[in-house]
């Protein structure tokens, strides 16, 4: 192997060398084929190599390689605005594009500072955010995320902004049913609210379905409603983080509708054009713009490669895609089939706790006691086990570590392309199946479990 000059992950460490994908699967130069099972970054929504987006993409790069949005608007980002107003929720109808979810959710974030100041009101500008939560890797995005592990290196990052705790199902307390529960991790809002300040805090922001940090974790009926509530009472902005969840991920458009909640911004990112390019963005409501125009008549955001009409065509070319092939009703269906899979494993092997999910987002969670749901250390890096075994094996899943106060807790999350088969869900679990295994022995032979 040439010596390579390129920062990887993790610094000394071989990376196989990617060759082509089709569908669910990739192959990497050695030939070797591995299933996609969380679309890379939960990012290749619709699977590798779809000729209507490639196309597109070679459509839209012969007649123009870039125009900056400063100078002109474009056919496809029109269109693309046009597609996602007709998507999102309520009033929800106008986008900001950026390229990256960590740049989606700091757009939003200076959004909600603009939109108090415009009317007067400069001391609302801070963020409430849950442990248990990610919102991107940037300073100001990274300050308003629980996730300890990334966080820690940067402490006091550029504000202390205040988190809550995320509803964690699995882990509730005994004693409460699954809907009071609910409600008291959505009353944390309001206290929370009240303890800094209502006239400080602009905005909540969360994610529908947590993801890097906890695994696919799905919050009790009811939790989003009362946020809702909350979020009115008090005169804060919610934020869903649906750079995850988001374009039928869950089986639903955004991952908020599944409860009937209208965010004020959505963000969005990954799948939206499902890895073919960088492009991400922020959904808001006429009432924000309405504000914004009547004040300064400008959002203080934006970058060089916002609203480029390259990611603009392909990812409208993924949106279309996905309404051609009702493929928000197959994430729903095959999502539910692969949910049922995985439950299978939980009721089987020892080392899995729970199984979970929405749609084509499900988690595994590992647990070195199924009664207690007592933790691994987090130095013996059980899911990172299974990632590699699973990844050897020719499996690929996505790492979801530090759930519990942000620094204990395994888990992974399979999300493959919404496009799988329920034959290809077969195939998937049998390997899942005995990467899991596998490592089992592994920790029965350290004597880890029992
Ligand atoms: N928000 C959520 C919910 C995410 O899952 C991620 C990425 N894992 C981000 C924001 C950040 O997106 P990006 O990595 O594209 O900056």
């Amino acid at each position: 192997m040439e010596r390579s000059y390129v920062i990887k992950p993790e610094l000394g460490k071989t990376y196989p060398v990617i060759s082509h994908g089709k569908g669910i699967y990739l192959y990497d130069k050695e030939g070797k084929q591995y299933i996609d099972g969380c679309s890379g970054a939960v990012t290749a929504l619709i699977g590798h190599a779809v000729d209507e987006v490639v196309d597109a993409m070679y459509e839209q790069a012969k007649s123009i390689s870039f125009a900056y949005r400063s100078h002109f608007s474009s056919d496809a980002v029109e269109q693309l605005g046009k597609k996602l107003a007709e998507w999102a929720p309520g009033s929800l109808n106008w986008t900001f594009f950026v390229s990256s979810g960590s740049e989606a959710t700091e757009t939003a974030q200076k959004i909600a500072i603009q939109y108090w100041q415009e009317q007067g009101n400069f001391t609302k500008n801070r963020i409430i955010s849950r442990w248990m939560s990610y919102h991107g890797i940037t300073m100001g995005a990274l300050s308003m995320s629980g996730h300890v592990l990334r966080r820690k290196r940067f402490v006091p990052l550029l504000e202390d902004y205040p988190a809550i705790t995320g509803p964690y199902p699995y882990r509730k307390p005994e004693g409460l049913s699954l809907e009071e529960y609910g409600m008291q991790c959505a009353n944390e809002l309001e206290t929370a609210i009240l303890r800094v300040g209502p006239e400080q805090v602009a905005a909540f922001i969360a994610e529908p379905v947590i993801g890097a940090t906890a695994g696919a974790v799905v919050p009790p009926p009811g939790y989003f409603q009362r946020i809702r509530e909350i979020c009115d009472k008090y005169n804060v902005l919610f934020i869903a983080d649906e750079v995850m969840t988001g374009m039928g991920r869950t089986g639903k458009a955004f991952g908020i509708d599944h409860w009937g909640v209208v965010p004020d911004m959505i963000t969005i990112g990954k799948g939206m054009s499902a890895g073919y390019t960088p492009m991400a963005a922020t959904i808001v409501t006429e009432e924000i713009i309405e504000v914004i125009q009547k004040g300064s008549a400008s959002i203080m955001a934006g970058h060089t490669y916002s609203a480029n009409p390259q990611s603009a065509a392909v990812s409208l070319a993924v949106l279309n895609y996905i309404e051609k092939n009702n493929l928000i009703e197959k994430s729903a269906e095959n999502g539910a089939y692969l949910l049922q899979r995985l439950q299978g494993l939980a009721d089987e092997l020892p080392l899995v706790g729970e199984a979970r999910g929405l749609g084509m987002l499900c988690g595994l969670e590992f647990v070195k006691n199924k009664q207690t749901k007592e933790t691994f250390a987090l130095s013996e890096n059980v899911s990172a086990k299974v990632i590699a075994k699973a990844f050897e094996k020719g499996l690929l899943v996505y790492p979801a570590v530090g759930g519990i106060d942000g620094v204990a807790g395994d888990s992974v999350i399979l999300a493959p392309p919404i496009t799988i088969t329920q034959e290809e869900i077969d195939t998937l679990i049998g390997i899942l199946k005995e990467a899991i295994e596998a490592v089992s022995q592994e920790l029965q032979q350290k004597a880890l479990i029992g």
